[in-house]
């Protein structure tokens, strides 16, 4: 699962240039001309990163970031801010501001690349989890691997999220509202019946080795991961 990374830039040639160096990196970029947009991504799911350009038209990046860091839910989100070398001077100001790395344009892809690695490594100590295995359905969280009785198995990133979250806490009811709160953050903008959705989701991934059958939907509380595979209705008898 590659790291999301949100570009905020007004300049669309910068913008798209940043992308691509992102995607060549093997990250996930998705961008935003302004702070209000930028926002209302940030709302809808939070990226693992922003590089965030200190000149915006309806907001300033410092401004912007600041705003960031005072809130619960982004206040850990590593921000890498965009200077042209003629705001070199303005550094402090951005550090003032919560922001943990500069780039200065033109930037060396090299380097930004480097940097983001760096951040994320900082920001992100736990993607040292070990593997984890349940009745033959393993995932590894380091290298974001899924697989059942050792065939590979497809997951899309909130999917494997949710299933490392429930594999986690195996043999328990968990609601619809810790789920979110445990795969999503304290997200107020995602509704219960979100999770609903990416268990289908989930569970369509799974059927493939039968895995999909450790996923108990538990009636009136939520969702509960079975620690051993139910037999199949046939196999009773
Ligand atoms: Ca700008």
């Amino acid at each position: 699962m590659p790291a999301s990374i949100l570009v905020v830039e007004d300049e669309p040639a910068i913008r798209d240039l940043l992308a691509v160096n992102l995607r060549h990196g093997g990250y996930k970029p998705l961008q935003a001309a302004d702070a209000s947009s930028a926002r209302r991504q940030i709302d809808e799911e939070l990226p693992d990163l922003i590089l965030l350009d200190w000149m915006l038209p309806d907001q300033s990046g410092t401004e912007f970031a600041r705003r960031l860091r005072s809130e619960d839910r982004t206040r850990g989100l590593p921000i890498i801010m965009l200077t042209a070398r003629s705001e070199e001077g303005d550094r402090l100001n951005g550090f003032d501001a919560g922001v943990d790395d500069y780039i200065c344009k033109p930037f060396s892809p090299r380097e930004l690349l480097a940097r983001i690695k760096a951040l994320l490594r900082r920001a992100a100590p736990d993607t040292s989890d070990e593997p984890i295995d349940v009745d033959g359905l393993r995932l590894e969280p380091q290298t974001f691997r899924a697989s059942g009785d050792g065939q590979p198995l497809k997951l899309g990133p909130t999917e494997f999220k949710l299933l490392y979250y429930l594999m986690r806490n195996p043999d328990r009811v968990l609601s619809r509202a810790k789920v979110l709160d445990g795969v999503w953050g304290d997200h107020v903008f995602i509704e219960e019946r979100t999770v609903d959705v990416h268990i289908r989701r989930l569970r369509l991934a799974l059927q493939p080795s039968g895995h999909d059958r450790l996923i108990e939907t538990v009636r009136g509380g939520g969702y509960r991961l079975l620690p051993k595979l139910p037999p199949r209705p046939a196999e009773r008898s």
